[in-house]
């Protein structure tokens, strides 16, 4: 008999050789229904794998990641028979799963493959899914694993088989099909009951441009038809909500291909925005202790040097500015950093003027390769929400209490209430990878999880994930469509310190290195006006909205009472518009909910008289007839219940 150990710590006695699936089928029929995957003391391992020893089991299903890779990595496997069958002779390569689906990297020679082959190829997935085949592994020696695919004349798996160790080689089988894998299956085939092939793209072999261009098969499947229909759905959603259109439609930004690849320029309403973002975050700094800097846009390559950011972007980024003096160099910064730790050069601390917490909205420029750009979200210029708080190691807890309150403040005031926060800390095995005393890093790595705990943070650890110079904390947010995006890092850093020599007089009259804090609750503007827009489709929150109310009059006739409308909703710090075009109020109201423009006044005769305005809500609809002051109220109401003061 063996013991088996399940997460919620029961233990149950099996014979030996029991399976995954026979302890599933132990605990509930409905279980072991819904078993696709396992995980046994750590490793993964197969529903049909036999336990031969005491250990922990954990279950998975298709709510679980785990799951869902085991699904998808076995729906890869079905994607290459598919492929093998319908196109003879094609190469597989590398086939994963990833976060959502899967893909094949394939050599198709002479084949050329094009989303019009795409039905095809489900089809023939489908058909493979419903022979419910096993998935079986075995294990193969080296040389029989090369024999195999050298016979198949396959130069990509047996260039994979030649970096891997004999004795550890394991080939996957299926039905008539066969491929080198590591493990990780669903039961069989007939678990996968809908499939959609997204994309075919170009891909290197390994990812370098130098190797042969293969062809990229992106798919997804799933366990019911329903899951499918939700997922292309919201994928639907998604393209509605691309940033790149909602920016243009909403007239926030544009690109020229005259000012360069990557170089956002901000339409009128889109610097509003921004303006009104900045402005948000200026005043809850102010309340915080925040005192705003201005640094230039270049500095002394000698400036970066000195910091460190020359050898990490020097080469791969923009290259030095020259000047009419020989040997002069600059360059366009790449990072706030050093001109903030030379500000707080400026003059002489003593312990009792930290912390020092210097913020700018600081513009950076890094050479990103043109494949790379999308949208706002990767751009070459881009504005930093920076700040770098300067205190001693004693007061390292309390800034981390604090930068973290502002963040969710941050969260909280934008609607977003989805995230979920990762600690990462220095390897312990390695303290030569990292700069900086254990002594401190203890104390660092001590106060950001305490801050986590008392923020009542919902937080992982991530051992050896620290950067070499400090352990970090880093927020992810879900989006309304449930996509995660990675925002607000706070940083710990003793390494500008040194760089920098930095000081302060410590009570003991000594000279001490300050500790230095990096944060960014947005972390670049174009990024966060970005996932805003996707996260909310352009319906910001009433306070950022750029036009809050719309003003549209029935006639010509009411265009004077428009326009008093107008005046008494700028009194109350409204922002609206009018408009007086001589068009019928069906076309205005249609293009008014285009804009996503809040609220739409109507006002005609009665309105008029009764110094009233009927009042439409975008994607609502009526909410009848009221006093200009009464929707004053409304919207300021509304936007104070969303947009609390900080702290
Ligand atoms: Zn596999
Ligand atoms: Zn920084």
């Amino acid at each position: 008999m063996i013991k088996i150990t399940l997460p919620d710590g029961s233990v149950k006695e099996f014979e030996k050789n029991s399976t995954p699936m026979d302890v599933a089928k132990s605990i509930s029929e409905g279980l072991a229904r819904n078993v696709i995957s396992a995980s046994f003391n750590g490793e993964t391992v197969e529903t049909a794998t036999p336990l031969t020893t005491d250990g922990n089991l954990v279950l998975y299903t298709w709510n679980n990641d785990e799951g869902k890779k085991a699904f998808w990595h076995s729906s890869a496997h079905v994607l290459a028979q598919a492929l093998e069958e319908l196109y003879p002779g094609v190469k597989l390569t590398i086939g994963p799963a990833i976060d959502n689906g899967f893909y094949y990297d394939v050599d198709f020679g002479d084949q050329a493959v094009s989303e019009k082959d795409f039905p095809a190829i489900e089809n023939k997935m489908l058909e493979i899914a419903r022979g419910k085949h096993e998935f079986n592994m075995r294990s193969v020696s080296k040389a029989d694993a090369l024999s195999y695919y050298k016979d198949q004349g396959n130069e990509f798996k047996v260039e994979l088989i030649e970096n891997l160790e004999d004795g550890t080689i394991t080939f996957c089988d299926h039905a008539t099909f066969t491929d080198l894998c590591r493990g990780g299956h669903i039961p069989n085939t007939g678990y996968i009951k809908a499939v959609k092939l997204l994309s075919a793209a170009g891909a290197y072999w390994r990812g370098d441009e130098k190797n042969k261009q293969l062809t990229r098969v992106y798919g997804i499947s799933f366990p019911k038809q329903k899951e499918l229909k939700e997922y292309l759905a919201l994928l639907e959603e998604a393209k509605k909500r691309d940033h790149r259109k909602l920016g243009k439609e909403l007239e926030l930004f544009t690109f020229s291909a005259k000012v360069g690849q990557g170089l956002p320029l901000w339409l009128p309403k889109g610097a509003a925005l921004r303006e009104r973002l900045e402005q948000f975050l200026k005043k809850a700094q102010q309340k915080a202790g925040y005192e705003q800097v201005v640094s230039p846009h270049i500095g002394q390559k000698e400036l970066y040097v000195t910091s460190g950011h020359y050898a990490k972007y020097g080469e791969d980024s923009f290259q030095p500015i020259h000047t009419p003096k020989e040997d002069e160099e600059f360059l366009l910064k790449p990072m706030n950093c050093p001109h903030h730790c030379e500000i707080y050069n400026a003059k002489p601390w003593s312990y009792k003027d930290l912390p020092k917490r210097y913020a700018e909205f600081g513009t950076v420029y890094r050479y990103e390769q043109s494949g790379e750009l999308h949208g706002l979200t990767r751009v070459r210029g881009f504005t930093q929400d920076d700040a770098h708080i300067f205190c001693t190691p004693e007061q390292l807890d309390e800034e981390f209490k604090n930068v973290i309150d502002l963040v969710l403040y941050v969260f909280g005031s934008l609607g977003f209430e989805n995230f979920t926060a990762q600690v990462s800390l220095r390897d312990p095995e390695n303290p030569d990878k990292y700069i900086g005393s254990t002594e401190n890093w203890e104390k660092a790595e001590n106060a950001i999880i305490n801050a986590a705990n008392e923020k009542g943070l919902n937080y992982v650890i991530e051992t050896g994930e620290a950067a070499f110079y400090g352990p970090k904390l880093d927020f992810m947010v879900k989006d309304a469509l449930g996509r995660k995006w990675q925002l607000g890092t706070i940083q710990v850093d003793y390494n500008l310190p040194e760089r920098f020599d930095l000081s302060y007089k410590g009570s003991d009259d000594k000279l001490h290195r300050p500790v230095m804090i990096h944060r960014a609750p947005f972390g670049s503007m174009e990024r966060f006006v970005a996932i805003l827009l996707e996260h909310t489709g352009g319906n910001f929150p009433l306070w950022l909205m750029p036009e809050q109310a719309i003003i549209l009059s029935l006639s010509e006739k009411y265009e004077k009472y428009a326009e008093k409308v107008l005046n008494l909703l700028e009194n109350d710090e409204i922002r609206a518009l009018v408009d007086n075009r001589n068009e019928t109020i069906g076309k205005k109201i249609r293009e008014a909910e285009m804009n996503k423009i809040p609220f739409m006044l109507i006002v005609g005769e009665n309105e008029e008289k009764e110094a009233t305005v009927s009042v439409r809500k975008h994607g609502e609809g009526d909410l009848g007839s009221m006093s200009v002051k009464s929707f004053a109220d409304l919207v300021n109401n509304e936007i104070s219940s969303n947009l609390k003061p900080f702290k």
